[in-house]
């Protein structure tokens, strides 16, 4: 269960965040969507402990990770957060991308290893061969679900997705997301995804969150938000985002 309370953040003079407040319920996945520069991905920054915010709070299952006077940093916040381009290490294979998530101690030997890798792979519907070659190698689609593979490896118990799919094809876009949101779903992992995609957004989401100037402007079931927006700017806004 995450429960962010009327967080703010600026940058110099901007203010990004001008007093975010959301509860996300555990299992639930969640679509965030708004005009570029609204601050969503900033949102998922402090979120996954990237920033920290200036006032407000934070908490994940029970626990304060960010307010006035903690700040728990991103590598022990159970949290997975994959980017727009999914940014794989290139010097490294796929295999090895994906166990640079993995808790070494949990696997004793390169072989515990390499099975939990070829797992990983399995559940984003790569053939377990992939391991050994290079990120470049790899289509868009196969990068992301790689990276997608990486954020599972450390078990989160909430991932974060900020565009994970906007680089790909259409064709690519929709299958990469049915596996992806399958995997998610089957693992039962809390999930919030920033998107421009209408379409994607009413598929993959329990419920949409339409963000304006640092503000959550609107939040429900995806149906209601998009047949119903509460006002005007925002009924044009999600109008356009077709
Ligand atoms: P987009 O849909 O274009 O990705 P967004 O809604 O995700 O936009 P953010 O990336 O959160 O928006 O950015 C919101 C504003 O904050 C922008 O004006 C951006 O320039 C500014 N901003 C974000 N990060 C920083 C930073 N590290 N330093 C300075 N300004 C920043």
């Amino acid at each position: 269960h995450l429960i962010i309370d009327n967080v703010t953040k600026s940058f110099g003079s901007t203010q990004v965040l001008r007093g975010v407040s959301l509860s996300v319920h555990r299992g639930i996945t969640t679509a965030i969507v708004g005009p570029s520069g609204s601050g969503k991905t900033t949102l998922l920054r402090l979120i996954a402990g990237f920033e920290a915010p200036d006032s407000g709070s934070i908490m994940l299952d029970g626990k304060v990770v960010a307010d006035g006077t903690t700040l728990v940093p991103a590598h022990r916040r159970n949290v997975g957060y994959v980017a727009q381009d999914g940014a794989l290490f290139p010097h490294l294979s796929v295999g090895e991308n994906v166990a640079f998530g993995l808790d070494r101690r949990k696997f004793g030997g390169r072989a515990a290893v390499r099975k939990r890798v070829a797992e990983l792979l399995a559940m984003v519907s790569l053939d377990p061969d992939y391991a050994g070659r290079r990120p470049d190698e790899l289509s868009g689609g196969q990068q992301q679900r790689v990276a997608l593979a990486r954020a599972l490896a450390r078990e989160p118990e909430l991932m974060l997705l900020d565009e994970p799919f906007s680089a790909l094809d259409a064709g690519l876009r929709v299958a990469t997301r049915k596996a992806v949101a399958a995997t998610l779903a089957a693992a039962g992992v809390t999930t919030i995804l920033v998107t421009h995609d209408q379409g994607e957004a009413l598929s993959f989401a329990d419920q949409v969150a339409v963000m304006r100037r640092g503000v959550l402007a609107q939040i429900g079931n995806p149906f209601v938000v998009y047949t119903r927006p509460s006002d005007r700017e925002t009924a044009e806004f999600l109008g356009d985002a077709v």
